[in-house]
């Protein structure tokens, strides 16, 4: 409601100044140039709202789009260690990664593992081929199993 009295005064203060600076010095009409100065005043005011608007609606979107994307790439599916239910947990290595169950509401601390390996290079060979399906091997053991029985 402040807010309102304030804008209106301030609205009415500028169109009461440019309407009696424009009657002194160019003889216009005081009643035209104040409300010609108040609507234009409404409008741009309306104009530079919805474009406020715009813009931080468009930056909040694009904020969520990014922590999405983020998230996407940085988070892992990890089991409570309580309940077992599975949470999507976001992975850094720069901080502790604890989590909140969504399920059963218990916190969780997270211990990332790093394990090395060597890298292999694909052979440039024929790969293998099946000439031959021995089953003799399958039946071995069943017979082995039916002597037993
Ligand atoms: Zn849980």
């Amino acid at each position: 409601m402040l807010q309102i009295i304030k804008s209106l005064s301030i609205l009415c203060i500028v169109s009461l100044l440019v309407a009696t600076i424009c009657n002194h010095f160019f003889a216009l009409s005081f009643q035209g140039v104040f409300i010609l100065c108040a609507v234009v005043q409404l409008a741009l005011g309306w104009f530079f709202n919805t474009y406020i608007q715009y813009k931080s609606t468009s930056q909040w979107t694009q904020q969520q789009t990014e922590l999405i994307t983020q998230l996407e790439q940085e988070a892992t599916m990890a089991p409570c260690a309580y309940c077992g239910t599975e949470n999507l947990i976001p992975v850094s290595p720069t901080q502790d990664n604890d989590f909140e169950c969504v399920n059963c509401g218990e916190h969780n601390a997270v211990y990332v593992n790093i394990t090395v390996a060597q890298k292999t290079v694909p052979l440039d060979v024929e790969p293998y081929s099946v000439s031959n399906h021995n089953t003799s091997l399958g039946n071995q053991s069943s017979t082995k199993q039916a002597d037993k029985e």
